[in-house]
């Protein structure tokens, strides 16, 4: 986390949001909603700070959040938890991972990611101490796709935590149950607990659906699962998102919470306890995604990109290769003068140096290195304006 100067990185987000904001570029790098979610759920957090919903809420989080969550994957999946002991509130998923992280993984201890990640994830292996294994996903005209054979040759006897993210940021990919299951049957031949990030669990498009690897068969007792708030209902900046998983596993996660946050936004919690109890709205922003992702997909086409179509999330990736960038890092730091856009390479996705599995071949960052990630959760009037402008590319 610290560069070779002895200062301390900052998130390749933050980067790329300064360069957009120093060069008055259109911001496709930093994945948030230019629109805020739904107004009756902003309303209901302005009634709990005048209901006096401002001190210390419970650590766990309040009841009725808690309740929410169960509730709402009981309804969405079947899955049936207890909102005392197998639910816990944290501020935002990042805190989740965190969280689960630190108190699951330690020195010695083998953490396994797919590759590209998202940057929290290495963040916090490196945090707790311990050793990051990486799985690549590979870019398919289907998508970007497991290979069972590295997924099974990742993992072993100091496996201690698999951490898996579907729907994919940055890819979009949203892994299928037979992906998943390969997944499961290693944790399970060692023994680990799967870490899933699920935070963009409703953002799903065209016939792709959302397997949660806690609906697996035997699956529950040995996964966390984390989403929240912030995607689902385009409130990114409340940070208020959740996990749950088996007692033991929670209570474990919670006392690390206690010192990281002790507790997480009270007056929010009700009101995303409000929000989590009715589908309509992120029915209705996947709907819209769906038509913003067609939207800017096809206007990277026609700059010359190549695209993966993503399934999910709020992002696509697009190959610069073809337009004759090689290097999608130097593409970035040129697009904002080239063509008033930021993007935000895959690479900074990707382990800088390799693991010993990449030794035979190209690393991911290499493999991937042509490739860029833009955000499609911006209003249609700024992709159409993004999408004219990197016309000039051609
Ligand atoms: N995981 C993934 C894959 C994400 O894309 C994000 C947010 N961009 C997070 C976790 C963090 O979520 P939160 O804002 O709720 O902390
Ligand atoms: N998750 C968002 C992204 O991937 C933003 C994350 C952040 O700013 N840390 O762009």
């Amino acid at each position: 986390l610290l560069r070779p100067d002895g200062s301390v990185a900052s998130t390749i987000f933050a980067e790329m949001t300064n360069l957009a904001l120093r060069t008055g570029a259109i911001n496709l790098g930093q994945g948030f909603p230019d629109v805020d979610g739904p107004h009756a759920i902003k309303e209901a957090a302005i009634r709990a700070i005048e209901n006096g919903h401002n001190q210390y809420p419970p650590g766990t989080g309040i009841p009725v959040l808690r309740e929410a969550v169960a509730d709402h994957q009981r309804r969405h999946y079947g899955l049936d938890l207890d909102p005392d002991t197998e639910v816990l509130v944290t501020t935002g998923a990042t805190e989740a991972l965190a969280a689960t992280i630190l108190a699951l993984a330690g020195p010695g201890d083998e953490v396994v990611t797919l590759e590209p990640f998202y940057d929290s994830h290495a963040a916090c292996i490196a945090l707790a101490g311990a050793t990051h294994v990486r799985v690549p996903l590979h870019p398919t005209p289907d998508g970007f796709r497991l290979d069972p054979v590295q997924v099974r040759a990742a993992v072993g006897p100091r496996t201690r935590l698999i951490l898996v993210n579907t729907p994919h940021n940055p890819t979009g990919t949203v892994l299928t149950r037979a992906e998943l299951e390969v997944v499961a049957d290693a944790a399970r031949s060692v023994d680990a607990v799967v870490v899933t990030d699920e935070v963009y669990e409703h953002l799903v498009y065209d016939d792709a659906v959302h397997v949660p690897v806690a609906t697996l068969p035997g699956m529950a007792e040995r996964t966390i699962t984390i989403s929240s708030a912030g995607k689902t209902f385009s409130f990114t900046g409340w940070k208020i998102g959740w996990l749950h998983g088996p007692a033991h596993l929670v209570e474990a996660v919670r006392t690390v919470k206690q010192f990281l946050t002790y507790t997480s936004g009270s007056p929010f919690q009700p009101a995303i306890a409000q929000a989590l109890a009715d589908d309509e709205a992120p029915r209705a922003l996947a709907a819209s995604l769906a038509a913003r992702r067609d939207l800017l997909c096809e206007g990277l086409v026609a700059a010359g990109f190549e695209v993966v179509v993503p399934r999910g999330t709020y992002f696509v990736v697009a190959d610069g290769a073809p337009l004759g960038f090689e290097d999608g890092t130097e593409l970035c730091r040129r697009l904002p003068a080239l063509a008033g856009v930021v993007g935000v390479p895959v690479s900074a996705f990707c382990a800088a140096s390799p693991g010993d599995e990449d030794l035979s071949g190209p690393t991911t960052a290499q493999a991937l290195a042509s490739r860029v990630r833009f955000t499609f959760v911006k209003r249609e009037d700024v992709l159409r304006e993004a999408v004219t402008r990197l016309a000039a590319l051609r």
